[in-house]
């Protein structure tokens, strides 16, 4: 194999021929034209010469000493670059049938052996117009090739830019079926509105507070069809959304045009639409039932402790049974003319007591003192917590000597209580006790007040003791 100089034209040309005195002419005309040639004289070296570098034109023999030329030209032919070949045999075998299996095999031109040098330079130029014809068609196949697969690539990028944009269609859709049955199944009013209280979407329970249809809620203004005390105010959720709130909790009261009172409880949150501006989502929850069974529930109590008629802590009468109750036997008193006596006790020292070991432990000595109480009278007798430490007694059917008995048993048994205001101390506790007996004819407020005095004398007389006028 010989390898000669680069050619001008950067093309390359191989020539295999064993015969040697054929190589050289061929050689020098493949050079005139501008080729860089590589000469082989064997099939075997022309196989290892198209491995190490593909020519653009091939000149060949048909029969070489190692094998056959046209078999040679089809492997040349079957190669990767076959197709832009330009191959040229130059054979004594030259028979019509030999030059159409050779033309068969891949062979483009074929020139008979022994040749003139003038039909060499013809077939050569022809042969050179092939060549340039190859390397275009070559540099077309290419650039349609590198077209395709940019085609290819682009075909793939859409594909997959629709393939996103179909899951993205059917995730839509399926919020969107969501956000719906959300919408339609919750419990209360949603309600989305935008910065500029413009209401973007609401659910049907949403409506059936507003008292509105969908058609009459379209293109309005939430506080056109919802107004709130909240409207309009410092408290208006949206506004203080706007200005940074995360979440807001609140109860209003909403007066309907035919004067009906409603309640609602209402969460606003903030809504992030596609734009920046913050807008509210509201979940509104009518608790008109609720506050109802509340105020009807506090209204009970008020009228209940109103018209209760036991004090609590010490679970005798208040002095309102005592008033209507004192009024009645007084009135028996007269109509049947029995006796009637009354006693009024007051604790002795007691501010004292509470300034000292407070009003809780001063509750647990009063609170005992109507058990002491209690525990000393007759069925019929009634006692009454008068107020602070003042309690009376109404004894019915009974002198003033008799309310002597009942009295003294109460102070003495009163007296005998241990209280343990603090661990390490225990105290006693006295009573001092106004009696007094009915005379008939005066008020009931006349007997009380007499019951005080006496109460006041048996204070100043020492304490612990009744005293009885
Ligand atoms: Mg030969």
């Amino acid at each position: 194999m010989t390898e000669c100089a680069p050619g001008k034209t950067g093309l390359t040309a191989l020539i295999v021929e064993d015969d040697q005195a054929v190589c050289d002419v061929l050689q020098m005309f493949v050079e005139n034209l501008g080729y860089a040639v590589v000469v082989c004289n064997t099939g075997a070296s022309a196989q290892e010469a198209f491995a190490a570098k593909i020519p653009h034109l091939i000149l060949m023999d048909w029969l070489l000493p190692d094998m056959d030329g046209v078999e040679l030209s089809k492997t040349f032919r079957a190669s990767e670059r076959g197709k832009y070949l330009t191959i040229l045999m130059i054979s004594s075998k030259d028979s019509p049938e030999d030059i159409a299996t050779a033309i068969a095999a891949g062979v483009d031109y074929f020139i008979s052996k022994p040749f003139e040098r003038k039909v060499l330079d013809i077939w050569l130029f022809a042969a050179s117009r092939h060549v340039q014809d190859c390397l275009l068609r070559e540099e077309a196949d290419l650039a349609l090739v590198k077209i395709q697969e940019e085609l290819v690539d682009n075909n793939l990028q859409l594909e997959e830019a629709l393939g996103r944009a179909n899951i993205m269609a059917v995730e839509a859709e399926q919020a969107y079926i969501e956000i719906n049955q959300i919408f339609k199944t919750v419990a209360g009013g949603i309600l989305l509105v935008d910065k500029d209280c413009n209401i973007l979407r609401c659910n049907d329970s949403f409506l059936k507070m507003a008292r509105v249809t969908r058609e009459e809620s379209r293109d309005r203004k939430c506080y056109e069809i919802f107004h709130t005390c909240l409207c309009g105010s410092d408290d208006c959720p949206l506004q203080r959304i706007k200005k940074g709130k995360k979440r807001i909790e609140s109860e209003i009261e909403k007066i309907a045009q035919d004067g009906q009172i409603s309640y609602y409880s209402i969460i606003s949150t903030p809504y992030h639409g596609l734009s920046e501006e913050v807008g509210i989502v509201e979940h509104i929850t009518d608790i008109t039932e609720r506050v109802k069974a509340e105020k009807a529930l506090a209204e009970s109590e008020r009228r209940y402790k109103e018209l209760s008629l036991v004090d609590e802590l010490t679970r005798l009468f208040n002095k309102r049974y005592f008033n209507t109750h004192l009024q009645l036997e007084v009135e028996r008193a007269n109509r049947h003319g029995h006796p009637l006596s009354l006693l009024l006790l007051d604790i002795d020292n007691f501010k004292h007591h509470n300034d000292t070991y407070g009003h809780a432990d001063g509750d647990r000595v009063l609170a005992r003192l109507g058990q002491v109480i209690a525990e000393s009278l007759r069925t019929n007798d009634v006692p009454c917590r008068y107020g602070g430490e003042e309690f009376t007694i109404i004894l019915p059917v009974t002198s003033g000597e008799q309310a002597t008995v009942v009295a003294e048993r109460i102070r003495a048994r009163f007296a005998g209580e241990i209280f343990q205001p603090t661990p390490q101390e225990t105290v006693r506790k006295t009573i001092s006790i106004g009696v007094t007996q009915y005379l008939a004819g005066e008020s009931g407020q006349s007997l009380l007040e007499r019951a005080d005095q006496n109460m006041y004398e048996a204070k100043q007389s020492g304490k612990n003791r009744y005293v009885l006028k």
